[in-house]
């Protein structure tokens, strides 16, 4: 059973109320009715009657509130919901999330959000990197924290005969444009289905590796499976899975990897059954 907030607010102060009249009632009438002491089974009763109504008002406290955002799909949304900082402040999500905007990049709990919907600024240029970036494009210049995760992946891979190696990492702004441009003219719109405008890539980010071919084919080597089903327990997430190209607005890339840290990633992967960041967080990703 669940009541909307309003509801419950009224029905504690109505129940605070008559409780505390009746103690009132129960007060007077007991100092100044002095002659009727032998009736102190109404007064017994009057007492219970308050008991009551407390405990009651405690109860209707503990009732749920309805969520109105609830959607009618499997992904369940479990943090807390994030105090809005109104500078930062750029729209809710459908399933009530906070969007904000800082830096030239939107948020959206705290994970920077890239999509056909949310760009990054054409100066956006990562910070932290682990290696300095210098160039266009780089492999070593991903965020600190999820190369440094990477390397594990890679070691732990490694020891199991797996060769796994970033093709592409950090690309600019500029490299971005260049590159979409050129797959526009040799795919034209199916271009849309497999590479980002610029500003829309999460490789502008420092967040996102390419592995290997950097193709199709990359899901069904035992580099491909081990990367799927684990990925997740170094922090990266498979963020466009098959089968959501609807969502994400892009076809399976069984080799782009984005980092979103442990916490995220275990969510997503969910056993297997990966969700995108646009369901978890209810986003869309489409060009405007
Ligand atoms: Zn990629």
């Amino acid at each position: 059973m669940c009541l909307d907030e309003n509801t419950i607010k009224v029905l504690s102060y109505v129940f605070l109320i008559l409780g505390f009249l009746l103690l009132l009632f129960l007060f007077f009438y007991f100092f100044y009715n002095k002659k009727k002491k032998k009736k102190l089974g109404y007064y017994l009763l009057v007492f219970i009657f308050i008991i009551l109504i407390f405990y009651f008002r405690g109860e209707i406290m503990n009732i749920d509130i309805c969520k109105s955002d609830k959607k009618a799909n499997n992904v369940t949304t479990t943090k807390a919901m994030p105090a809005s900082n109104s500078d930062n402040y750029a729209g809710k999500t459908s399933k009530g999330y906070i969007i904000e905007k800082k830096d030239g990049a939107y948020f959206i709990d705290d994970y920077l959000i890239i999509n056909k919907s949310y760009a990054l600024s054409k100066d956006f240029i990562p910070e932290n990197t682990y290696e300095k970036i210098a160039d266009e494009i780089c492999t070593t210049c991903i965020d600190k924290e999820a190369y440094e995760k990477w390397l594990n992946m890679k070691n732990d891979a490694a020891a199991i005969n797996l060769n796994i190696y970033i093709a592409s990492g950090y690309r600019s702004f500029e490299y971005q444009k260049g590159l979409y441009e050129k797959n526009v003219n040799k795919d034209g719109d199916f271009a849309n289905k497999y590479s980002a405008k610029a500003g829309h890539s999460e490789h502008q980010s420092g967040l996102a590796i390419d592995l290997n071919s950097v193709d199709a084919s990359f899901a069904a080597t035992d580099e491909g499976k081990w990367v799927n089903e684990n990925a997740y327990l170094y922090g990266f997430i498979i963020r466009y899975p098959k089968e959501k190209g609807q969502i994400t607005g892009y076809k399976c890339e069984p080799w782009h990897l984005r980092y979103v840290g442990l916490d995220l990633a275990e969510k997503l992967y969910n056993d297997g059954k990966w969700i995108t960041m646009e369901e978890y967080f209810g986003i869309n990703s489409k060009y405007k």
